[in-house]
């Protein structure tokens, strides 16, 4: 007998795997920082995807992209050339000190691609060094290496045996780096901001001494700009407000406000990737940089970084005030429109329940803390109402 359910939960219970814990509701339609359930009631969205629907849901200049092009050419793979990849690479290449781009469909993907390409560097031109440094707390994504340089301990457990050479250490912390460096090593991989492990900020000189340590060991620096990257930290990427240079850096989620893909970015000098190193039948399609190329080209044409730093101003201060008011609230912190609250309890799940129910989308990124991350186009209204939001649901813990 056909199961006829149209009922979500018994659906999801049924058919779905359970990798997540999701969220009690049914979206249905999303516009700018909006989402709507099936019942009418409408959210702001300041999870966003999360820090990936850059423009806001439904954005028109996406739309158009998308429809332009699924009516002219959706799909070739990557050994036949196709001119929406090549005006993407083009653009990336020209707002970034990266020289050279490989696509690819997700973040993890994009690690995966930084990794072999630093490990076939290491052993052409670093006598066969291929062990990668990696922060603890850091977030590259789910695949196997990717999930070993993640490091968190639950994640990669029941995975067991993992791929070798990746070492971890405490995030914000330049000696440390430099004790794990040893002949094997190729490369320090880092987040410019912590995003998955809790919206962890550095110091401002931290990537700047990381670099220099690279230089002197002669070593990679690879940036996982997934969620930093495309606008998210107030600069286009977020090497920028740090003021380094990396040698390799991973794009994806914000680039495509909502569409699937990915991108690896290297300088010339470590691009050594010859054909049939590395390849992804989806990766670059048609209609995948052609709908990137016209979120990317909005973001740069319209200044959308310059405007996230504002609003980032703006929502740090909201947030602040909530400092003040509530004891239990220790910490404010985050760049741009990457912001999280922490609290001295394991609040955040309860936080984010009570934000729901009163039409806020917010995740409790950590037990401690609460992540805010809507679009680049957020507006100080929204901004205003989520805060209240979040003003109330706090209020009932003092
Ligand atoms: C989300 C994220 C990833 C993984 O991206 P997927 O598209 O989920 O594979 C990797 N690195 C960082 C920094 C991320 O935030």
């Amino acid at each position: 007998m056909p199961d006829t359910t149209t009922d979500w939960r018994q659906l999801e219970a049924r058919y779905l795997m359970t990798t997540a814990k999701r969220l009690p509701l049914m979206v249905v339609h999303g516009q700018g920082t909006r989402l709507w359930d099936e019942d009418g009631k409408e959210y702001l969205d300041f999870f966003s995807g999360p820090s990936t629907v850059s423009l806001g849901h439904c954005h028109p200049v996406l739309v158009k992209a998308l429809s332009e092009q699924a009516k002219k050419l959706i799909h070739v793979t990557g050994t036949i050339p196709s001119m929406p990849q090549m005006k993407l690479a083009q653009l990336l290449v020209e707002n970034s000190c990266l020289d050279r781009v490989f696509f690819c469909n997700s973040g993890a993907e994009a690690n995966e691609g930084a990794i072999k390409l630093a490990r076939k560097w290491g052993k052409e031109r670093r006598d066969g060094a291929y062990e990668i440094i990696c922060a603890l707390n850091a977030f590259h994504g789910r695949t196997l290496a990717a999930v070993t340089a993640t490091g968190t301990e639950k994640y990669k457990a029941p995975f067991t045996p993992l791929p070798e050479g990746f070492v971890h250490v405490p995030f914000n912390d330049v000696e440390a780096i430099e004790r794990a460096t040893t002949d094997k090593t190729v490369a320090v991989m880092l987040e410019p901001v912590q995003g998955e492990g809790g919206v962890n900020v550095p110091d401002d000189d931290y990537l700047r001494r990381v670099r220099r340590w690279c230089d002197e060991q002669g070593i990679l620096l690879i940036l996982d700009e997934v969620q930093t990257g495309i606008g998210r930290l107030g600069t286009l990427f977020g090497y920028q407000l740090y003021g380094v240079e990396p040698d390799i850096m991973t794009l994806a989620k914000g680039m495509g406000s909502g569409v699937p893909i990915g991108a690896l970015l290297a300088k010339e000098h470590c691009s050594v990737f010859t054909p049939g190193d590395h390849g992804s039948t989806f990766g670059g399609n048609p209609l995948m940089t052609h709908a990137a190329y016209a979120v990317c080209k909005y973001i740069i044409d319209n200044d959308l970084p310059a405007q996230a730093a504002e609003r980032g101003r703006y929502l740090e201060r909201k947030l602040r005030g909530l400092e003040d008011r509530f004891s239990f609230v220790t910490e404010v912190r985050g760049k741009g429109l990457l912001q999280a609250i922490e609290f001295d309890q394991e609040i955040a799940e309860e936080v984010a329940l009570a934000c729901l129910a009163e039409g806020l989308i917010a995740n409790n990124v950590r037990p401690t803390s609460l992540r805010l991350c809507p679009p680049l186009t957020v507006s100080e209204e929204e901004i205003d109402r989520a805060a209240a939001i979040v003003e109330r649901a706090l209020a009932k813990y003092g």
